[in-house]
């Protein structure tokens, strides 16, 4: 589950914490990775700022020898959810930033969101399956030895 309920959270007094183990998966660039991660939540005076280390992974085509191949990214996670509604005053509060997350008004945020986007964010332009990809016919290993 990549969804957390903040509402305890929500309700503490601002600087609190709390740490969440989570895996789910996510559709990234039409692919649905599995993803895993641990990340802290702080409870901030305008919502919960989310970091966290996500891993997951993406099947890519290879930008040399065109092979699909699972690529690795680990996602470095910094983002503010910002309540739906204020729960003190019922006021919907400006986030600054128009496409800023938000606390669902179930009090969950939820991170596959997050993570599609950091995901496509990171995913390299050129991806290689391997460091030293010579090209067609020569990516894997057994093509290689046969053409020793
Ligand atoms: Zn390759």
């Amino acid at each position: 589950m990549l969804q957390i309920n903040v509402s305890q959270l929500l309700k503490g007094p601002i600087g609190s914490t709390e740490d969440h183990q989570m895996s789910g998966t996510v559709e990234i660039d039409g692919n649905t990775s599995q993803t895993q991660g641990r990340v802290s939540l702080t409870r901030t005076n305008r919502g919960i700022l989310v970091r966290g280390t996500i891993d997951t992974s993406v099947e890519v085509s290879c930008a040399r020898c065109l092979n699909s191949f699972s690529c690795p990214l680990a996602l470095d996670i910094k983002e503010e959810f910002y309540p739906a509604t204020d729960t003190a005053s019922g006021q919907l509060p400006a986030p600054e930033d128009a496409d800023a997350f938000t606390v669902d008004e179930h009090q969950v945020i939820d991170l596959a969101e997050v993570v599609r986007q950091y995901g496509l964010t990171t995913l390299p332009m050129k991806p290689l399956c391997r460091e030293d990809c010579t090209g067609l016919q020569k990516c894997s290993p057994t093509a290689n030895k046969l053409t020793e």
